[in-house]
């Protein structure tokens, strides 16, 4: 299934492995086309649900590089780690935790001596190998750290811990360092959100997961600050909304789960994840976390910063530092779950169809308008039909191959609707409108086209 996605994606030009040319980077991705309209389409319908429809949440857009200080104040610096463990004759590299998952042992977050304590079980049980080349050589879990650094602002210097400066590994330190710009400029009182989207980065320890976990990678934030006596509220209303947004968008309830974090951060007093059924890899796997955070991190920046980040309560008189809940979800991952659950297989006649049945919404392009014939008389009606709709739709305009394989390749990205113009067109002013779905045929006057189409996607 994996590999169907892979060469799906990159065929259809969704997602191509960065750098190819030169040999590739390791879970570093590049999007096509599609791909780009398709995570655009997610990120809009993320962006209108958080911020558009709601009164309580602006919008921020922080630069990645960050104070330095910022990543020693949030703990990253000192702790953002995962151990892992290499095997020593094909050089994969593995996290220790996730090797351990594999056993039913959930170790998230578990201190080194735990994990090693674990594995060396495995390995006196002989049950320890490489999941690559098979050997049992693996070397026992060491920590590693997941932040990228880079050399901004002294490039002729060597990169020295005292002129690091590094790329950040969550968007949503821009939004603790924003937070009291935001009170002052837009006057927000508690509770309030800001929300963004913006690239991350970390050193993943990753093995073959595709788009699943990338060492650059989009995150899709909300923080949302409130009164200490309001989380618990606000945190069942924001598990409640997010959880809403995936059935919105045609993921079923049996395909997605809660999950709850018995290990919790010591600042921390409630952790879910929502887990996507991925038929690609096999399992549920995590793809949001909402996180009920205390005061920790603005406690944190005011301490380093020496800034006061207190929140001041006109009606009771008093000061304090606003509690945080968050919803963090990462984009490509969204991105590869839709596609996930859009693929379909279906057996037409003697052949197989592939078929993206994506929400059309999210859909890339929503209509391929499709002369029968590369002659003038068809492809003229049918350029005049899309440059009407391209203004109301993104829309695909495609007379190269045979009709049987431009249908196909639209299926294959998802196109809710194609229309066909056909030599009959020139008697009757309409066209072939085929829905992805049912592969239903209808013919539709061309001045009722816009209207039809527009009833459909809205
Ligand atoms: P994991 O346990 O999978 O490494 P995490 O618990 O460290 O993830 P968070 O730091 O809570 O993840 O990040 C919030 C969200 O950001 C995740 O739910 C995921 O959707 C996304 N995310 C995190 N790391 C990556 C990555 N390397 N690639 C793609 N998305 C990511």
């Amino acid at each position: 299934m994996m590999e169907k996605m892979a060469s799906l994606c990159k065929r259809r030009g969704f997602v191509y492995p960065s750098s190819e040319i030169y040999g590739g980077m390791q879970a570093i991705y590049d999007y096509g086309h599609y791909g780009t309209l398709l995570k655009n389409n997610i990120r809009d319908a993320w962006w209108k649900a958080m911020v558009q429809l709601r009164d309580d949440v602006v919008g921020l857009d922080s630069a990645i590089f960050m104070h330095p200080t910022t990543w020693v104040a949030s703990g990253h610096v000192g702790g953002f780690n995962d151990p892992q463990v290499d095997c020593k004759k094909c050089k994969s590299r593995f996290r220790a935790d996730h090797i351990l998952e594999e056993f039913g042992i959930n170790a998230d977050k578990a201190p080194l001596d735990e994990l090693n304590g674990h594995l060396d079980k495995l390995r006196e049980e002989k049950k320890l190998k490489c999941a690559n080349c098979g050997s049992t050589d693996l070397t026992e879990a060491k920590v590693f750290s997941l932040m990228v650094k880079s050399n901004i602002g002294s490039p002729t210097d060597e990169l020295k811990e005292e002129n690091v400066v590094y790329l950040r590994p969550e968007t949503c330190g821009g939004i603790y360092l924003e937070y009291k710009n935001t009170v002052d400029s837009l006057h927000k009182k508690l509770p309030f959100g800001i929300a963004q989207v913006g690239k991350a980065f970390r050193n993943e320890i990753v093995a073959r997961q595709f788009i699943f976990r990338t060492r650059e990678f989009e995150q899709m934030e909300m923080q949302y600050f409130l009164y200490p006596d309001m989380m618990k509220e606000k945190y069942e209303d924001w598990k409640v909304a997010r959880w809403s947004w995936y059935l919105e968008y045609g993921i079923k309830t049996d395909q997605i789960h809660w999950y709850k974090h018995e290990k919790l951060a010591h600042y921390a007093s409630e952790a879910y994840d929502i887990e996507y059924n991925f038929k690609t890899l096999g399992g549920f796997k995590e793809i949001e976390g909402i996180h009920a955070r205390g005061d920790w991190d603005l406690s944190q920046h005011s301490k380093f910063s020496g800034v006061d980040l207190s929140y001041f309560d006109q009606e009771k008189n008093e000061k304090f530092v606003p509690h945080i809940m968050e919803t963090s979800v990462g984009l490509g991952r969204l991105v590869f779950m839709f596609l996930d659950q859009a693929y379909t297989e279906e057996a037409v006649g003697e052949e197989t169809r592939v078929v993206l049945k994506l929400d059309k919404r999210l859909a890339p392009v929503k209509v391929a308008i499709l002369p029968l014939s590369k002659k003038e008389e068809l492809t003229s009606p049918a350029k005049e039909i899309w440059n009407t709709l391209k203004e109301s739709f993104m829309c695909e305009y495609d007379e190269t191959q045979s009709i049987g394989k431009r249908y196909r390749r639209q299926d294959e990205i998802g196109t809710p609707y194609c229309v066909t113009v056909d030599f009959e067109t020139l008697n009757d002013q309409a066209v072939t409108v085929r829905d992805r779905d049912t592969m239903v045929q209808e013919r539709i006057k061309i001045v009722e086209l816009s209207k039809y189409l527009r009833d459909f996607l809205g």
